[in-house]
């Protein structure tokens, strides 16, 4: 929308702007920060036609706009809340307001609906209209400086200093409004001093440093970035003010809320494959010989399958060791698998396992930093920053789930919101006061979310920017919804299993094709669920994991049951950590029907491809009397969608899995709504065909 090229200017002999670039796409906020002098008003009077450039060039929407008046520019969609807001203290509230709709030479009526819309977004100016503007607090002023553009309905608002000389919560709630404006569509270039504030409530951000861009690029990565965080906020920290390049030039006023937040990085040291597998190899071999030497159980299986730590040589050598599976935890409750003496562990886990007894993990407290650590390494991925605010809605109790979230944000250094699950009207609550970023969940969890806050029609008034979702598949069009109706959240599928640490194993990355998987703390093999054999790189198969430094509770080629698929090659978010698909489903939950084996996930696939279909669906599987298996199909058509469409969309879902899975299925369609949603897993599949088991 906005692009600025090659902009200089001057006051009398001395140049203030050398050569800026920056640009502003639609729906954007645009943060440009810098320090008292560093050029920001000159460059944003020079936008508003308030200062005439010496050099360079302002094109909005492709049209070139360098000389225009400030009232063209008003004209033309362009709004400046000016810095030290430029109230006229004599007039009232009312008055000032009305002074912003001047150049745009409104009807009565118009002006009028304005206004209404601005007190509705400002209902403490509506408050006090009649007062003079000298008497309103800092704050309010701010909001009617805010206001006074808004008037314009901008396609492009300027602010400038919004944050000056305000309270900590005076200044919280002028950025919750900016937020609202953005998520409302507005397009904003954000002008602040501080940084941390302006990185934070920004998607894009340029650094200016006297009168140059010294850096630009996306707001999380520069937040996120340890080397960008120390050379260019490194100011914060008050031991080493010079640290940084924006220190050096002297912009000691840039302060983070967080001194220590550059710091934090938790991606792993190796910088290729041979340094990735020579790690993997030491791994390897101290985990063999650990759980051989520590644990009777592994030592007894090993000697089984004549295998001894000796034969451990080379990575391939894994194969040659027997597989662990969920029977072995069992069988040694309650404390399976330990291989350190009881001295050294100072926790224990356990899974909400429904069937026989639970599977109970004991943990030293290097398994817990380690834990913590790539955990916090799972955020960094979803560009989670310190300055986030983390409402963690997964269970909190002797499961891994909620003292994982819990300890990595912590780790990270943001701000956790630890609710547990469920407490719907809590969470839209804190949703709201607390203007949350981050919102972790299963994914039932987040669609029962979603949905409340569509129906509340508070999509507007949250600030969710980043979903991360685990321990649950989730069909495309499920995700989708989520997003939407969270206002354009980004989703992060995460995965984990309480027998490897618990959840925070992997995640996906801002690519949202695959996920990363930590390789430097176990090693990931994809075998055939029948055969045992490896699966040629990027066909699907069951997850076998081995831990690489695990103490407490070693795991050696553990049979998960999750189905997925190895996806070879790099990724295009530059990160050098391999990946797998998205958990497709277990290899003990496949429908076999009629002679074929279908995912459940499958199903999913097709649904979502097909137009005018909801998220939700339930698969039922029956025998009739000649033994004859059934699978009727019940899905919700989506909202809004005509139920005179009944007969052509079922048409389709019947065609298309017929054609791709080679199954016949009855469809029936329900309204939008009608299936149970749930904060736990939602249940899917019901499978009545065997009969004689119930007595
Ligand atoms: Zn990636």
């Amino acid at each position: 929308m906005l692009k600025i090229n090659n902009l200089t200017a001057h006051y009398s002999a001395a140049q203030a702007l050398f050569g800026i670039d920056l640009s502003v796409a639609a729906g954007e906020t645009v943060a440009l920060v810098g320090a008292n002098g560093a050029g920001k008003s000159t460059l944003l009077k020079c936008l508003m036609g308030l200062h005439k450039p010496a050099g360079g060039t302002i094109f909005l929407d492709g049209k070139n706009i360098t000389k225009t008046t400030p009232a063209g520019m008003v004209r033309l969609g362009v709004a400046l809340s000016p810095e030290g807001r430029e109230v006229f203290s004599h007039l009232s509230v009312l008055e000032n307001l009305q002074l912003g709709a001047i150049p745009l030479k409104l009807a009565k009526a118009e002006q009028i609906r304005r206004m209404t819309a601005v007190f509705s977004r400002f209902p403490k100016l509506q408050e006090r209209k009649d007062q003079l503007a000298g008497t309103l607090s800092g704050g309010e002023q701010q909001m009617l400086a805010m206001g006074r553009a808004l008037i314009a309905q901008p396609r492009l608002l300027l602010l400038d200093e919004p944050s000056l000389g305000l309270a900590p919560r005076i200044m919280d709630e002028i950025f919750a409004i900016i937020r609202q404006l953005a998520r409302g569509g507005t397009t904003i270039l954000l002008v602040e001093q501080n940084a941390a504030r302006a990185l934070s409530a920004s998607d894009k951000a340029y650094l200016l440093a006297n009168g140059r861009i010294v850096e630009h690029g996306k707001s999380d990565q520069l937040l996120n970035d340890p080397a960008l965080r120390s050379a260019f906020l490194g100011a914060a920290s008050d031991e080493n003010p010079a640290a940084s390049r924006l220190g050096a030039a002297g912009l000691t006023n840039i302060r983070l809320e967080k001194p220590d937040m550059h710091t934090r990085d938790f991606m792993p040291a190796f910088q290729n494959e041979e340094e990735l597998k020579s790690h993997q190899l030491k791994g390897l071999k101290w985990t063999v010989r650990h759980a051989y030497e520590g644990s009777a159980h592994y030592r007894e299986k090993f000697e089984a399958a004549d295998v001894s730590p000796d034969a451990i040589q080379s990575l391939d050598d894994l194969r040659k060791l027997p597989f662990t599976t969920a029977d072995d935890l069992r069988t040694g409750y309650p404390f399976p698998l330990r291989a350190v003496p009881f001295e050294q562990i100072v926790r224990v886990h356990a899974s909400s396992g429904t069937t026989g007894k639970r599977k109970v993990l004991s943990y030293t407290q290097k398994d817990l930093d380690d834990w913590i650590s790539f955990f916090a390494r799972c955020y960094q991925m979803a560009g989670v920053t310190p300055l986030d605010r983390v409402q963690i809605a997964v269970g909190y109790g002797v499961w891994t789930a909620g003292m994982g979230f819990q300890l990595g944000c912590e780790k990270i250094g943001a701000l956790a919101v630890p609710i547990g699950p469920g407490n719907i009207d809590m969470q839209i609550q804190f949703l709201l006061d607390f203007q949350s970023t981050v919102f972790c969940s299963t994914a039932s969890m987040a669609l029962l979310m979603a949905e409340e806050i569509h129906q509340r029609g508070i999509a507007d008034k949250i600030n969710v920017k980043k979903i991360i979702y685990g321990s649950e598949r989730s069909s495309r069009s499920m995700r989708q919804k989520i997003s939407d109706l969270f206002g354009g959240a980004e989703l992060f599928d995460i995965t984990g299993l309480t027998e490897l640490y618990g959840p925070g194993t992997g995640i996906e990355c801002s690519d949202h094709d695959c996920i990363h998987y930590w390789a430097d703390y176990y090693l990931l093999e994809i075998l055939d669920p029948d055969t045992l054999k490896p699966v040629p790189d990027g066909e699907w198969g069951e997850m076998v994991v081995t831990s690489l430094c695990k103490e407490g509770a070693p795991l050696i080629r553990y049979r998960t049951r999750d189905i997925t698929r190895l996806i070879p090659g790099p990724c295009s978010c530059g990160s050098i950590l391999p990946r797998h698909s998205r958990i497709r489903g277990r290899s003990d939950d496949t429908i076999k029907f009629r002679g074929v084996n279908i995912y459940p996930s499958s199903i999913d696939t097709i649904l979502s491809a097909v137009p005018g279909l909801g998220s939700e669906y339930q698969i039922h599987l029956k025998r009739d009397s000649a033994e004859r298996d059934h699978m009727n199909l019940l899905v919700e058509r989506a909202e809004g969608v005509d139920g005179g469409r009944a007969p052509e969309l079922i048409h389709e879902v019947s065609h298309q899995i017929k054609k791709q899975l080679l199954v016949s299925v009855k469809t029936e369609l329900v309204d939008y709504g009608t299936l149970p949603r749930s904060e736990k897993k939602i249940q899917r599949v019901f499978d009545n065909r065997i009969q004689d088991e119930i007595v």
